[in-house]
């Protein structure tokens, strides 16, 4: 079974990692409605939530509740947004649970509508974030 997720994970496709722990990566999305935009992934497959384990979906907020405030400080946003797509309905693209963090600021409207910046954009967006999490 060939899985995006799975891949990156893996370590097979390359991603710009601002997280990881036993159990959950954390990487920008490459169409992201607000700079920082993040996907939080359980390392296990599952298609989604309840597909997984109730200690993953465990995990998979904890990584949320200690990352989100780095995030939103390294690009100087106010606050954000949590969304999970559930299926196909829901607007899932990527059949492996995740969940976006999408930072938002003050005075910005509130687009979720995707936007390409380059990768050296992205890495380093990336690399801001990963240095206020180590501050933690
Ligand atoms: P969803 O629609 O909830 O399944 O979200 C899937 C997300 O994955 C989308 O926002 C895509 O922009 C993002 N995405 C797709 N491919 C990649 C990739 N290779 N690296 C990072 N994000 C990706
Ligand atoms: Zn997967």
């Amino acid at each position: 079974m060939s899985c995006l997720f799975c891949s990156i994970i893996a370590g097979e496709i390359p991603c710009c990692k601002v997280y990881e722990d036993e159990s959950v990566i954390a990487f920008l999305d490459i169409g992201p409605v607000s700079i920082g935009h993040t996907l939080v992934v359980p390392k296990a497959h599952a298609e989604n939530l309840e597909a997984g384990s109730l200690a993953d979906a465990e995990r998979l907020m904890s990584a949320v509740y200690s990352i989100a405030p780095s995030i939103t400080k390294a690009v100087g946003a106010d606050g954000y947004n949590l969304g999970m797509n559930h299926g196909e309905c829901a607007g899932q693209d990527v059949m492996h649970t995740h969940l976006h963090i999408m930072p938002r600021t003050s005075g910005v409207p509130r687009s979720f509508t995707k936007t390409h910046p380059s990768k050296e954009e992205l890495a380093a967006t990336a690399e801001k974030i990963r240095n206020e999490i180590a501050k933690r």
